[in-house]
């Protein structure tokens, strides 16, 4: 890790910007231009705070640093999608994607270097958890995504999935802060209902996201629909079982009058008979809800399949028949490893 003494000016808060400009007797609107510069206009340097007097632009310079995220490389599927290896300060790696699809532009952004959790069908699960990402680490990504997503298609960013490696709800604070910054009229002003945040169901954190009143659209990692099943492919299972779940996303929905969505990674004689429709579709109708069926994308030394086109549409009508609204996801950016799971499916081991 290389040595470094500097720390991030983004790490600071507005209030404390303004504490610290009281101290070093600059007026109040210096900070608030500097907090503008960081979070609206997202620079990556002093230099570039042009309405700044240079003196205080080398005050800052000598105590403070802007680590942005640099990327390091740079993928670009047969179907658009493009996925993204960032490396942050102190020389980890995280990955992030760019998936255009009909008008939308959706970033799928990272919030943990690698993962604490070891879903059995995902290549981030072999990597070990790391660290939790700074907020200002996973608002770079949604920066980095838009500037990329301009240049690429001529379009700015429309979704954000925070679905990429790690489990968001275990990083919760750092979370929530990068979407303070990303949806605050103070930061890049996007609307919370274009963000998505998925987790594999932290039913406390769940409830307190509720409480928290973040106004995101929010995807839950089932997998399969019994207990039982589960346990074997997500061992989370074991301390946040589906009872759990479904009571916390009640919770939500009471709260927040959102719908949920339940995503479902089809997986060959696995979890895909008739009664595993039944049984999703009696946790569905607990909750507002509807089903992403997902295809799923071995990855190298896995033991799972995906499942054939035909048992998947099966098992689509059968979540109809029982009212429920389900669509099949296919996967993109397969040829690249960007899809669902597929992260780090080349770098881990
Ligand atoms: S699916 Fe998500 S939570 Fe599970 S191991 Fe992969 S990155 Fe972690």
């Amino acid at each position: 890790m290389p040595e470094n003494t500097k720390k991030d000016i983004r790490s600071l808060s507005e209030e404390q910007l303004i504490a610290l400009f009281a101290d070093i007797g600059e007026p109040k609107f210096r900070a608030k231009q500097v907090h503008q510069w960081l979070w609206q206009k997202a620079v990556a340097s002093f230099e570039q705070m042009t309405n700044l007097p240079k003196l205080l632009r080398e005050k800052l310079e000598a105590q403070f640093e802007i680590r942005e995220i640099e990327v390091v490389d740079e993928q670009i599927s047969q179907d658009g999608t493009i996925k993204f290896g960032f490396r942050v300060f102190d020389g980890e790696f995280i990955e992030g994607v760019l998936i255009p699809k009909d008008d939308r532009m959706t970033a799928c952004i990272s919030s943990q270097v690698g993962c604490s959790l070891t879903c059995k069908f995902c290549a981030t699960a072999r990597l070990d958890r790391k660290r939790n990402l700074d907020f200002f680490e996973i608002f770079d990504q949604v920066v980095i995504i838009d500037r990329k997503a301009r240049q690429h298609y001529g379009k700015p960013l429309s979704n954000i999935v925070y679905m990429g490696m790690g489990e968001p709800l275990l990083n919760y604070a750092n979370v929530k802060r990068s979407i303070e910054h990303i949806t605050s009229a103070d930061g890049l002003g996007m609307s919370p209902k274009r963000i998505t945040l998925s987790t594999v169901g932290i039913s406390k954190m769940i409830k307190k996201m509720a409480d928290d009143d973040l106004r995101i659209n929010l995807a839950v990692s089932l997998h399969a629909p019994t207990n039982a099943k589960r346990g074997q492919i997500m061992p989370i299972n074991d301390s946040n079982d589906i009872e759990g779940v479904v009571d916390a996303l009640e919770y939500w929905h009471q709260k927040t009058g959102n719908r949920v969505t339940h995503e479902y990674v089809m997986l060959s004689h696995f979890n895909e008979t008739e009664e595993d429709a039944k049984a999703l579709a009696a946790i569905c109708q607990r909750v507002p809800s509807k089903v992403n069926l997902i295809e799923y994308n071995p990855i190298d030394g896995g033991s799972y399949e995906r499942t054939s086109g035909n048992r998947a549409m099966n098992f689509k009508r059968e979540l109809e028949k029982h009212g429920v609204i389900a669509n099949i996801r296919r996967s993109r950016g397969k040829d690249i490893d960007a899809a669902c799971g597929q992260l780090a499916n080349k770098k881990g081991g």
